[in-house]
């Protein structure tokens, strides 16, 4: 059980409600006088708008999104966008008047987004100038009249963009907007969806995970009493489609008060810049980003004393990262953050008395309200110390996967705990390390790869008879996928036909998913029910063995 204090959470409120709302003592709004306002601005172009901006667009877009576009409860909307200040106003306003939000990584090609808006079963897109092609031939498929795609950046002919949104409702009067929507008499926030995020969880194709209004704030309420005052500058780095750039960057800065500096792309000398000249006293980031504040010269181009503090998550740290991080920022603390978009971003993290390196390869500890258990392989509870799967329980564990009864029960179990597909262990002191992952997951750059996808891809090739995908392990993503292929008869495996594959995947998807490598083989290791052995795959690929 978590050692902190437990968090009270309200659980009749949305998430607007309760970030905007006069009525609730957690809004910037209420808490902070207009000029104390924190709020987005843009790195580079330096537009900004402050929570009272936020709301006052929200409440006119909303009315447009609902007047003219009959926007209702329960309709998603897809954000397919990189950062920019305009993201978090498109969110607020759908939230505002019921609508749930599905993140839409901006890298997408158009079968990628399509997938994207059919499993989300989205009815309105929002996107950016340069993703507009690829937004319309996806909409198109999905059956979204180009009516609704919206546009938070650029102008394109035909196109409504979100400035002509704010016009729109405000048409219908400052003072009379379409009310906010309220959580439906009977019904408690934790039993409606806010947002729909994207993870394969333990197996398969990725999955719209539903998160509640619920999980989000009682996210927000987890991760305020650890974050330190003088956190009010939030780098802006992190994609918003993934659950930790959307929380860091949107929900929980409100509850803090914190301006979020928006990197709308990410390359080390914008984010070294915008460091420094926003003296950001806390950076979170991926340990890819890690590797190279500790590896690339350019660093050391910055005067970087501000940072007190380097956080990481969504991926494992390793200890020769951390030990050059040391050296390399003597005067800051390190922490982590561990979980999974299944539970609302944080489980586990660590708390401000520990940031010095001592405990830095554990992942801190429960944040509070959250138990942890470790289950070992023959179904029992570990000890302290002993490895097995972990799994958590919460206010932040999420409803479930949209539309997949199946996987939701795998996932989460009767007694409500989430089985997370990572192995690790418990110390006596309650921190909390992760030794492997069990399940089938890969992680680039921190974003989750799914081996089903690009299995389901490969087997589509004319020379691919059965197939396996895997992590491997990359200098500077983390992993990479690695595919095991049998060929078809009267195909060669050798070096022209892996080319092709290799090909093949970076024509059909997003470069984070292409293979890194290809390796031949006469089978794939199948159990009895024909399920792929991956450890098998797995302990070969370590062990380095070679196919045919
Ligand atoms: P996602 O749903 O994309 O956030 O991926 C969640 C998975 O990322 C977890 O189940 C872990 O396998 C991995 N992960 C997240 N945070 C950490 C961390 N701090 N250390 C090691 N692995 C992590």
């Amino acid at each position: 059980k978590s050692r902190h204090p437990d968090i009270s959470f309200p659980n009749n409120v949305t998430i607007w409600e309760w970030l905007f709302e006069e009525t609730s003592k957690h809004s910037p709004l209420v808490k902070y006088p207009e000029e104390q306002l924190a709020g987005y601005v843009d790195a580079i172009t330096k537009e900004r708008v402050s929570w009272k901006d936020v709301k006052e667009a929200a409440v006119h877009i909303s009315t447009a999104l609902v007047k003219e576009y009959h926007l209702s409860p329960g309709d998603t909307v897809s954000l397919f966008s990189r950062n920019t200040i305009w993201y978090p106003v498109m969110l607020f306003s759908a939230m505002r008047v019921g609508g749930v939000v599905s993140g839409a990584s901006p890298a997408y090609n158009v079968e990628e987004m399509t997938y994207a808006l059919r499993t989300a079963d989205a009815k309105f897109i929002a996107t950016h100038q340069a993703s507009i092609d690829i937004a319309a031939e996806a909409a198109r498929n999905a059956g979204i009249p180009q009516k609704h795609i919206f546009l938070l950046e650029g102008q394109v002919e035909g196109y409504t963009t979100i400035k002509d949104l704010i016009e729109s409702g405000r048409r219908y009067g400052d003072t009379n907007p379409v009310p906010y929507t309220k959580i439906p008499q009977g019904k408690k926030n934790g039993d409606v969806c806010a947002l729909l995020s994207f993870s394969s969880g333990t197996t398969g194709l990725p999955k719209a995970v539903m998160i509640s209004h619920q999980n989000v704030i009682a996210q927000a309420l987890q991760t305020e009493p650890i974050t330190p005052a003088d956190h009010k500058k939030v780098l802006g780095v992190l994609p918003m489609f993934h659950i930790t750039g959307l929380l860091h960057g949107l929900h929980i800065p409100l509850v803090i008060n914190a301006e979020v500096i928006m990197l709308p792309v990410f390359n080390m000398g914008t984010m070294l810049t915008a460091i420094a000249e926003y003296q950001i006293t806390e950076i979170l980031v991926v340990p890819p980003i890690l590797i190279r504040l500790v590896r690339d010269p350019i660093v050391d181009k910055y005067d970087l004393r501000c940072i007190k503090r380097i956080a990481s998550g969504a991926a494992p740290v390793s200890e020769e990262i951390l030990q050059l991080l040391k050296k390399k920022f003597p005067g800051s603390g390190f922490k982590q953050g561990y979980g999974m978009t299944e539970s609302c971003a944080a489980l586990t993290a660590h708390p401000p008395w520990a940031y010095d390196y001592r405990n830095a390869h554990t992942v801190g500890m429960a944040v509070a309200s959250t138990e942890i258990k470790v289950i070992k392989e023959d179904g029992t509870e570990a000890e302290v110390g002993e490895s097995g799967e972990i799994l958590a329980r919460g206010p932040q564990v999420v409803m479930g996967y949209l539309n997949n009864e199946k996987a939701t029960r795998e996932t989460f179990d009767a007694d409500g705990f989430l089985h997370t597909g990572d192995q690790g262990f418990i110390d006596n002191e309650g921190f909390i390390t992760i030794t492997d992952r069990i399940k089938e997951l890969i992680k680039v750059k921190g974003i989750g790869v799914a081996p089903a996808e690009l299995e389901d891809l490969l087997l589509g090739h004319v020379a691919v008879e059965d197939c396996a995908v895997l992590g491997i392990p990359d200098e500077r993503s983390g992993e990479r996928p690695k595919a095991f292929v049998v060929v078809k008869h009267g195909h060669k495996a050798n070096e022209t036909t892996g080319l092709d594959l290799i090909a093949y995947v970076e024509k059909n998807k997003v470069r984070h998913k292409w293979i890194k490598q290809i390796e031949f083989v006469d089978e794939i290791p199948k159990s009895p029910s024909g399920k792929i052995l991956r450890r098998a795959l797995r302990d070969r690929a370590k062990r380095g063995e070679k196919g045919t």
